[in-house]
């Protein structure tokens, strides 16, 4: 099977997120390891809300699943489990989201998977 990746839009460098990597902008971290970072959302929107985020410049999840390494991609979903383990979201329960594009919602065009748990989800 052949797989043609999609047309993505051009990475902003200037975006929050990019932002908070390069340590122009504050954030309340939770986690950090050599693939990705973790901290808190700045607007809740459950009573925990951790975005986890990266460190490679990918648009949103599509982006990141077609065009960053093996690597990359494990080390990130590695680093949002040991988020949910530190964190005690597995007893909890908790949700994993991410928003793909303006008509889902997507706001900060620099990957992101958001864990949510307790009230009220
Ligand atoms: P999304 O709609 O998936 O792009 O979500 C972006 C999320 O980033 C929203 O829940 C915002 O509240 C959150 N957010 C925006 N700026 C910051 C910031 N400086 N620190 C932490 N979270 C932020």
């Amino acid at each position: 099977m052949s797989f043609q990746p999609a047309l993505f839009r051009e990475y902003d460098t200037d975006n929050v997120f990019a932002r908070i990597l390069r340590f122009e902008l504050p954030c309340q971290k939770i986690y950090e390891d050599g693939w990705a970072l973790a901290f808190y959302d700045i607007q809740p929107k459950a009573s925990i809300h951790i975005l986890v985020i990266p460190k490679g410049p990918y648009c949103d999840a599509s982006h990141f699943h077609q065009v960053a390494t093996s690597e990359e991609i494990l080390g990130f979903y590695k680093a949002c489990e040991a988020v949910v383990k530190d964190q005690g979201l597995y007893k909890r329960g908790y949700r994993a989201a991410s928003h793909c594009g303006t008509e889902a919602g997507q706001e900060v065009f620099h990957f992101h998977v958001h864990l949510m748990s307790g009230a009220p989800l």
